[in-house]
């Protein structure tokens, strides 16, 4: 491993002046994510600038009546936060579905946004990767391609976005608040990764040096019907193979909002917006949730292995769906 130096930054500004000020710097969250690519020679920054003990750790309410989730709130203190548990259920689920307890005791917001595929292959720094050296191919292309994208792949890189919370946040219209040397800036959590194109090596719309401060999550009263469902090859420790992040407003039978994520299916967090226009005002039945998955994966491309994905996926919306349609 090569040697790097390492900062504790006491305050967002002096942060991102400290990686701006060196092209080789990043930042460092808990590093439950980035001390692993740094172990396997996937990464090799010559600075860390830890940003995990800013004062960015509050879960606090917001004057419009949403909530913001500062960048350095660790994972279990978040699922455990009362207005998360009772008014965003499906995130408190999502990270109650993701790593161990003692991971998410560590792991911060921010880190748990920018954490890195778990493609084999990007893992693998002896094998061509385009999203790690781009140019060099793709090993998942013709190669073991179980657990890789059916939506929004491209022919230079067909990874999965790994985390759980991000696809709760992505259903619930989640802003994120970046801090960079021109001010802050505001991302909708939809528009801040990108698919992979033609160049996989970047995940996110983020430049250099800009750091995550918090997450808003607007105010979104019936999100308190919400929940996520997640199903994966073991029971705990293991990454998403489908899940479905979703929040319905029923009322006499009839769905007149929905809010509606998959995880494990593309490079992003995918919103299925087609799913929610497809239910908007018809019958909370088991025929229109089917109809509504159909809707959104009608353009999923199955990889050699990866085709139980597509059936899969519309197996998890529907009984997500029912699942509410029931509780209400
Ligand atoms: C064995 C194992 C199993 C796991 N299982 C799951 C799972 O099932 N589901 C799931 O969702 N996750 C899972 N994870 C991943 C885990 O959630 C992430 O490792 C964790 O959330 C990363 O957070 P961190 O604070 O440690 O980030 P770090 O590792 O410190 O950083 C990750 C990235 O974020 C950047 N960064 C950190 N903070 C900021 C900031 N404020 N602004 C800008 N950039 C920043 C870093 O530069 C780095 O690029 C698992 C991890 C392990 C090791
Ligand atoms: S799918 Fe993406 S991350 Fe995996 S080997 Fe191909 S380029 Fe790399």
């Amino acid at each position: 491993m090569r040697e790097f130096a390492y900062e504790r930054a006491t305050d967002a500004g002096g942060a991102v002046a400290a990686v701006l000020a060196d092209p080789d710097a990043v930042f460092l969250g808990a590093g439950t994510n980035l001390v692993d690519h740094l172990k396997l020679g996937i990464i090799a920054p010559g600075k860390l600038v830890d940003v995990s003990g800013l004062p960015l750790d509050q879960v606090t309410q917001l004057p419009d009546g949403g909530v913001r989730i500062g960048s350095a709130v660790r994972n279990a203190d978040l699922a455990a936060h009362p207005a998360i548990r009772a008014r965003y259920p499906m995130l408190s689920a999502a990270l109650l579905a993701g790593a161990s307890a003692q991971l998410r005791n560590l792991a911060t917001t921010g880190g748990n946004l920018l954490q890195r595929t778990r493609c084999p292959y990007f893992q693998d720094s002896t094998v061509p990767c385009n999203k790690r050296e781009p140019g060099s191919g793709c090993s998942a292309i013709g190669g073991f391609d179980r657990d890789h994208a059916i939506l929004g792949a491209s022919d230079r890189c067909i990874a999965t976005h790994p985390s759980d919370m991000a696809v709760a946040m992505t259903g619930l219209d989640a802003v994120v608040r970046v801090l960079s040397a021109v001010g802050e800036r505001q991302i909708p959590l939809v528009d801040f990764y990108r698919l992979p194109g033609d160049t996989p090596d970047r995940d996110t719309v983020l430049d250099h040096g800009d750091l995550i401060t918090a997450v808003d999550l607007p105010a979104l009263e019936w999100a308190s019907t919400s929940t996520y469902r997640k199903v994966r090859d073991r029971a705990s420790f293991a990454f998403a193979l489908v899940s479905v992040a979703a929040a319905v407003d029923i009322a006499d039978g009839v769905v007149r909002d929905a809010r509606i994520a998959f995880g494990g299916v593309a490079a992003k967090p995918w919103r299925a917006f087609a799913a929610e226009a497809h239910l908007r005002g018809r019958a909370a039945t088991e025929e229109n949730f089917a109809a509504a998955a159909d809707t959104e994966l009608a353009d999923a491309r199955p990889r050699r292995q990866n085709g139980f994905k597509i059936p899969l996926a519309r197996n998890v919306l529907v009984a997500t769906l029912r699942e509410l349609s029931e509780a209400r």
